[in-house]
C-alpha cells in the first residue's frame, strides 16, 4: 500500500467513525419547556459520551449522574434544557449559580 492508498483509507475510516457518532448524538427536547429542540452545532466535534462538552443551539445538554438515595442510582442520562428556560428559572431563583457558590465558599474559606 503506498502513501496515498494509506491516507485514502485512514479517510475512510474517519468518515465511518464519525458517521457511527452521529447517529448516537442528536437534538434533545427542552427537559423544561418540551417545546424547544436543542441541536449540536455543525462545527462541533461528535463525542456520544462527551456531548456535555459539545457545543449545542438554542440551549446546553448536560449528564446527570444519580447517587445514593435516588431511585436511579447508579444510572446516568444525558438532558438538554433551552436558554430561554435557564433565563425563566434563573430568575425566579429555581437555578443555583455554580460561580456564586464558588465564590461564597471562596469568601468562607479565607475567613
Ligand atoms: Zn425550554
Amino acid at each position: 500500500m503506498n502513501y496515498e492508498e494509506y491516507k485514502s483509507c485512514l479517510k475512510n475510516i474517519e468518515e465511518y467513525e464519525l458517521n457511527m457518532k452521529s447517529q448516537l448524538v442528536g437534538s434533545y427536547v427542552c427537559i423544561s419547556c418540551q417545546e424547544k429542540e436543542i441541536s449540536p452545532l455543525k462545527f462541533s466535534k461528535i463525542d456520544p459520551l462527551g456531548q456535555e462538552h459539545m457545543s449545542w443551539d438554542n440551549g446546553v445538554v448536560f449528564l446527570v449522574s444519580c447517587g445514593y438515595g435516588s431511585r436511579y442510582d447508579l444510572d446516568s442520562f444525558y438532558m438538554g434544557i433551552c436558554d430561554n428556560c435557564i433565563e425563566k428559572l434563573d430568575r425566579i431563583g429555581i437555578l443555583k449559580n455554580y460561580r456564586e457558590i464558588a465564590n461564597s465558599q471562596k469568601e468562607l474559606l479565607s475567613k
